[in-house]
Formats: structure tokens, sequence, C-alpha cells
């Protein structure tokens, strides 16, 4: 049998939506060559209607009773952990034990459609090796993207605040995001780069799960010396963010997109606007499925919501994210379409930023977040039009990556197919 890697792929779309926000078209082939999508046409060619490899009869994938369209990217998760918002946890598992477990919601995430996220903060090393691990195509899972451990003030959110002054240094050091001045926060930008973030991830204000709050804790000018150091190696640089001023700051300071963004007012909503910042409003971290909404904190969610509408109004590209592993489950990544649509947006804006918008944020639209030749085959399908309702995107039942099946039917394939880089002739 061939490898996936050179078999001819015919995916029989009933309806596909390939370059969002374009208008989906009926009754589509998807033409699939060494993982990367090879034309599209209109009908349903058979295998005799193409020009595959001499001797080669091309796996036909019928998809004609489904909604095809590209698979979906979070642009903020922790696949290290799911730990309900404390991050204490994670130092009860190794950075090994927690790759384990990385796995696991790495698989599980890629079966609700996503195919490409951003983790921003898990442990220390931990998603560097997971990283490795799947985007080599040892394991099955979505490509991943790492930020490594954030860049925090002293005793900031990211740090550890609270703890004893020798437990506390020596995470200190295995962390190597803390930072106290312009010098030190440029150096543990190179240092991450160094150990290979793919993305720097700034906390510019306090946080919740930390206890430390909403205010701005990182100044402009040590945001902005670890943007330009980020920049100067062509790495983006992205913040979690509340306070209105700490937005501002770090807009102002060049970064490329803002996590949360619950201060976001209009005046920074203009700013961003102008200058191409992305906003990833991480809704259902305010509103998550599993808390009763007779408990949740409505100051706090009436500010995201009012977030999130300030930027759409504003003309901000909004690209998704939903803070999975923070505030959710892994695999319910889906439902921020619910929230994003239930504050106005259409369903074909949502998939916009869950597609091309967030391929674009990612730097990685040359190469995904649409199905168009020469791109790759991340594909995935669903029953249900997600134009009419977004809930149908809740229920993946089709997941292509590069060109192989991960799951078919709803049911995830076991992955014996993905390349053994250890198998002996
Ligand atoms: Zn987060």
């Amino acid at each position: 049998m061939a490898s996936a890697q050179s078999e001819t792929l015919l995916i029989h779309a009933g309806t596909l939506l390939s370059a969002p926000p374009a208008p989906p078209a009926k009754e589509q082939t998807i033409v699939i060559t060494d993982g990367k999508i090879e034309r599209i046409e209109n009908g349903y060619l058979s295998s005799v209607d193409t020009s595959a490899r001499a001797g080669e009869i091309p796996r036909i994938i019928d998809l004609s009773d489904r909604f095809v369209l590209p698979g979906l990217f979070d642009g903020h998760v922790h696949l290290g952990f799911q730990s309900g918002g404390n991050p204490l946890l994670g130092f009860r598992q190794s950075d090994s034990e927690q790759a384990l477990t990385a796995m696991i919601f790495a698989r599980r995430t890629l079966a609700a459609g996503f195919t490409t996220v951003r983790d921003l903060a898990s442990g220390p090393e931990t998603m560097y090796a997971v990283r490795n691990a799947i985007n080599t195509g040892r394991y099955m899972g979505p490509r991943i993207l790492v930020s490594g451990p954030p860049i925090t003030a002293r005793g900031g959110h990211g740090d550890y605040p609270g703890l004893r002054d020798d437990v506390w240094s020596n995470i200190e050091l295995r962390q190597s995001g803390v930072c106290w001045d312009e010098g030190s926060c440029r150096d543990a930008v190179r240092g991450l780069i160094r150990r290979g973030s793919d993305v720097i991830k700034l906390m510019a204000t306090g946080g919740f799960s930390s206890g430390t709050g909403p205010g701005q804790q990182l100044t402009y000018e040590e945001m902005k010396a670890a943007i330009n150091a980020a920049h100067m190696r062509d790495v983006r640089v992205t913040t979690h963010a509340y306070d209105t001023s700490a937005i501002r700051d770090a807009v102002r300071a060049g970064v490329d997109s803002v996590e949360h963004g619950l201060g976001l007012d209009r005046e920074v909503a203009r700013l961003m606007a102008l200058q191409g910042t992305y906003f990833v409003p991480t809704l259902l971290g305010y509103q998550p499925l599993h808390i009763d909404p007779a408990r949740l904190n409505q100051a706090v969610l009436a500010q995201s919501q009012s977030a999130f509408k300030t930027a759409r109004k504003a003309g901000v590209r909004i690209a998704f994210g939903t803070d999975a592993g923070g505030a959710i489950a892994h695999g319910k990544n889906g439902h921020e379409f619910e929230r994003m649509v239930a504050l106005g947006m259409t369903p074909m804006e949502a998939i916009t930023a869950a597609t091309v918008t967030a391929a674009e944020m990612f730097g990685m639209l040359a190469e995904s977040g649409t199905l168009e030749p020469g791109k790759r085959a991340d594909v995935i399908a669903v029953s249900g039009n997600p134009l009419d309702d977004v809930i149908a995107l809740t229920t993946v039942e089709f997941v292509m990556i590069g060109g192989k099946v991960a799951k078919q039917s709803g049911v995830m394939r076991p992955g014996e197919d993905w390349a053994d880089p250890f198998a002996h002739p």
C-alpha cells in the first residue's frame, strides 16, 4: 500500500466553503496529492477523471452529504493542563508527565476540528516537546505554535506570588520569563527564542487565576523592549491584557495581538484597527460551559462582551481563541462560535475569525487557513449547515490534517499509519 504521503485522494464535498468569507459552492471535488491541495473542481470527479500518477487509483472520500471547510484555528489554548484556572496545579506534575497529558488534550482538540493552535503557556518545557512530536508527524495532533513561559513582571500573573522565597526563586529560574526592567525583558525574550518559542506571550496585566487582578504589571518601556527583541527575530508577540491602560501601552509598543482585552475601549479599538493589531476575545473564558450562569462574575462577563462589540464596531481584526485548558475543557473549543454569534457576528464572520483571520495572525495564511491549490490539506466536515446554525461546528465528524485522515464518521483513527521515525528497515 502506498504511504498516505504519496497517495492521491479525492474528497467529494456536498457543500464546500473553501475560502471564507466567500460563499460556499455545491458538489465540489478536492484533489489532494502529497498532503496538499492540488486543485478543486466542479462536480464529483471519479477516479478515471483524474490525471493521477500512472497505475494509481485515487481513494475517494465521500462527504457528499456534508458541509466541508478548512481546519479550524484556536489562537489561545493551554494543552498542558485542564486546571479550572489554578496555575499551581502545574507544579504537581513534572514537565514529562504534563507532556503525556498534553498529547491526549492535543488529540481531543484535533478531534474537535482544530487543526492549528497556539499554546500560550503550559509547563516551561512541556510544549516544545509536544509540538515537535506532533509537527514532525510522529503523533496525531493539531499543528502547534508554542509560546513557552510568558514574559511577566516579578510577582505578576504567570509568576507565582505568595510562595516562600526559596520555592519562588527556583520557579523563577525554571520559568525564565520573569523580568524586571527593559534589559531583562529583552533578554528573557531572547532566551525563549533560543528554547524554540514560535510566539512570545506577555502578561501586560495581572490575572484572575493568579489572584493578581486586572491592573497593569509590565511598563510601556518593558513591553517595547520585549516586542522589539522578538520582532528583530521575526517572532510575533501577543499579550494577555485586562486594564485599558495596559492594552493601550501594549498596542502603542507594537504588540501583534491582544488576548482577553476586557478593558478595550473605543479609543484603543481605533488604534488597534489602524495598526492592524488582532484581538482574541476568549469569550468562553468569562462564560464557561460548566459554570451555572447565576454564579458567573457578571461585571467581568459584561466587560468581555462590551470589549467584543467595541472591537467589532471599530473594525478590529478578530481572531478566534478560547483559553481551553484554562477556563474550559479541551475539545469544547467550538462553543466559542455560539458566543461570538450571540454577540452579533454572522456565522460566516465567526468562521472567518477561526480560519482566514487566525491563519493570518499565526503568519500561516500562505500555507493554510483556506482550501486552495498549493495549501496543506487541513480539511474538516460537519453535518448541517454552520452558516445557518454555528452549533454544527461543535460536532465535527471528519478531520484531515496534512492529507491524513484523523477522524472519519465521527470516530478518531488510532493513528497507526502515522510516521514511525524509529522503524527499523
Ligand atoms: Zn490563557
